[in-house]
């Protein structure tokens, strides 16, 4: 029996958890998800500056007209100690110094007129101006940034600023990815009769390092019960081993009965959906297996449904599932009732609003409409046919265009 698409999904995601952790330098850094909370280790900023170059004063000082003598400079990097604004007096600071004692506010220079050591100011200065408050941003020991959170530049900014130069991250699975199969040959060989090239490896390959995994191919087991065991015990040492082929109901399927015979407990084989079904997950020792279909089409969305959900969530990754967007056909489809299905789409956006059409041929066979296609419309499993003008889910696996 077929397990449901919803119910093989939740039993992969329950069945892979975070990997370890790792330090990485804040260079490489970026995308990955962080594996400890963040506490501010100081005030930030660490002490009142100036958020202008201008003047340091008192507010109460400055009567519009009345000039200022202008008594001390702090430039940027340099200390305040030592420096004081005095009643009737003026400071000139620079952008990110700190501000002396007695001052509060700062006037831009550009809201002043300076002659012979004096300054005028033309406007209204308010306590607080253009001051930066020592803690403003964040106070000592608040939390800067949550474990779980994905890094982009601002937060790798703002780990800098606090002087960090790694920080502790999930780490990426290592990715096995095993072809089966007596016809293939690897692109660059000799193609004989009834031969194709292997093509899975690479589009697997593209899919696992897109996702932020680590591809690591292990080449072709033949369909034999030998080849098999030797390929797919090198890939059971990875974080995940991913085969293709021989899952399906020929002679020459042994990937399940290898697997099987090697310890791999199977969760599931044969998923009510279309591409796919023959798709199959087991664990050894807690390490995910995912047997895709042979077909590339199959192979491909199957990986995006279940391989890339899991893969993000070893990676530490909250947010797994891609939300769905919605989409209205301007075509009806037919399908058959009793499996999800998995229709390539083009999605188009007029506005506001997104339009979907088959991006072609539907059968399996066909990789020019998936070359076309810029999502993957999910068609629920009972429905019957899709009328044009319907509503579909639709994951989207590239950019929308304009219609
Ligand atoms: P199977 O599941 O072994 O019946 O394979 C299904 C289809 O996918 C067959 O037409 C295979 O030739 C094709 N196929 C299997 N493995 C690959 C591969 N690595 N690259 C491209 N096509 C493949
Ligand atoms: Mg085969």
């Amino acid at each position: 029996m077929a397990v449901s698409f919803e119910s093989a999904r939740a039993l992969i995601l329950e069945c892979v958890d975070t990997l370890s952790q790792e330090a990485v330098s804040l260079l490489d850094v970026v995308g990955r998800v962080l594996a400890e909370d963040i506490r501010a280790p100081w005030d930030m900023p660490r002490w009142d500056n100036s958020a202008m170059d201008g003047f340091a004063v008192r507010a109460e000082d400055c009567v519009s007209g009345q000039p200022l003598t202008v008594d001390g400079y702090i430039p940027a990097g340099r200390s305040a100690s030592g420096v004081t604004v005095r009643s009737g007096t003026a400071v000139r600071i620079m952008t990110g110094a700190p501000a002396p004692v007695g001052c509060d506010a700062i006037v831009p220079i550009e809201e002043t007129e300076e002659d012979e050591g004096k300054i005028i100011i033309n406007g209204e200065v308010r306590k607080g101006d253009h001051l930066r408050v020592r803690g403003e941003d964040f106070q000592q020991e608040e939390l800067v940034i949550a474990a779980g959170t994905i890094l982009r530049p601002a937060e790798i900014n703002m780990l800098a600023s606090f002087g960090y130069q790694t920080v502790s991250v999930f780490r990426q699975p290592k990715v096995a990815i095993l072809s089966t199969g007596d016809e293939l040959v690897e692109p660059g060989e000799e193609i004989g009769p009834g031969q194709i090239i292997n093509s899975n490896d690479y589009s697997l390959a593209a899919a696992v390092r897109e996702v932020g995994g680590e591809p690591l191919l292990l080449g072709i087991a033949r369909d034999d019960r030998k080849s098999l065991t030797e390929k797919i015990t090198e890939g059971l040492k990875a974080d995940v081993l991913i085969t293709t082929a021989g899952v399906s109901m020929g002679d020459l399927d042994l990937v399940c009965e290898v697997l099987q015979s090697l310890g791999v407990e199977r969760q599931f084989w044969k998923v009510a959906i279309k591409p796919g079904r023959p798709t199959a997950f087991g664990l050894k020792n807690g390490k995910p297996i995912f047997s895709l279909p042979g077909n590339p089409v199959s192979s491909m969305i199957t990986f995006e449904e279940f391989v890339r959900p899991a893969l993000l969530k070893m990676m530490g990754h909250q947010s797994v599932i891609k939300p769905f967007v919605k989409a209205t056909m301007k075509e009806s489809v037919n399908k058959k009732p009793g499996r999800v299905q998995f229709l390539r789409v083009r999605v188009l956006a007029d506005g506001e609003q997104l339009f979907a059409t088959s991006s072609g041929d539907q059968n399996t066979g066909i990789l020019r409409t998936l070359l076309r296609a810029n999502g993957i419309a999910v068609l629920p499993v009972d429905q019957e046919q899709v009328h044009a003008g319907e509503d579909v889910n639709v994951h989207l696996i590239a950019a929308v265009e304009k219609l």
